[in-house]
């Protein structure tokens, strides 16, 4: 069984490559990642490297090693079957259960693991439209040509596929303002001058800013026939 913290090293590295769908990760990215200096990084690589977790190569950067990214897979897994039967059986709202998973994802055995899938009938995505890996390690879900929603421009339709951004209160802003995962809309206006994306989602108008609408992941519908 590995510890808390090198679970929590190797799932950083696995999230920040799959998010910049880069093999080499920084020191930098994973220090901001784990919110803890460049320093403890270093000597916490050096362990991983040790393990045949992780290759560190000092000014080059860290890389998962095939070991290393099955064992961040499974964390991964863990955490995100975790937080749907959080939402599922016990009601929790989609910004109460990335706190409790975070702790949970360490703790339940690869058997509870396998029940929870079983009881959710194996499910492609998490609350917040994350992909969960399957006990194989392959992503579930179809890979859908997804993009921010910041970069869709005026007229084009989406609907609304994954929230990279778990802070609880951005997600009770998002649930305030009516948007939600499968949530159908339109772009009105995208203005990079001005930092706005205005948007109409259900019939309701929203004015989203532009790190907001960076942080929302949508699927494009085709253009509206004018
Ligand atoms: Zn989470």
């Amino acid at each position: 069984m590995t510890s808390l913290t090198v679970e929590n090293y190797l799932k950083a590295m696995l999230q920040i490559s799959l998010k910049h769908q880069q093999h080499w990760v920084t020191t930098g990215q994973l220090a901001a990642e784990l919110d803890v200096s460049p320093g403890s990084v270093t000597s916490m690589l050096k362990t991983l490297s040790e393990a045949n977790l992780a290759e560190y190569r000092p000014y080059g950067g860290v890389a998962l090693t095939e070991t290393g990214r099955a064992l961040a897979l499974r964390v991964l897994r863990r955490h995100r079957l975790i937080e749907l039967f959080l939402v599922e059986t016990l009601k929790l709202t989609w910004d109460q259960v990335h706190e409790e998973a975070e702790h949970m994802e360490h703790a339940v055995s690869d058997f509870l693991v396998e029940r929870i899938d079983e009881f959710l009938g194996w499910p492609a995505a998490d609350p917040h439209g994350d992909p969960i890996p399957a006990s194989d390690g392959v992503m579930r879900g179809s890979e859908e040509a997804a993009m921010a929603l910041a970069e869709v421009p005026a007229g084009g339709r989406f609907r609304i596929s994954r929230v990279v951004n778990q802070d609880p209160a951005f997600l009770r802003f998002l649930t305030e303002s009516g948007v939600e995962i499968g949530a159908l809309g339109e772009v009105e206006q995208n203005s990079l001058e001005a930092g706005i994306v205005a948007i109409k989602l259900a019939g309701k108008n929203l004015n989203l800013g532009h790190s907001a609408a960076a942080h929302l992941q949508v699927v494009p519908c085709g253009q509206p026939t004018a």
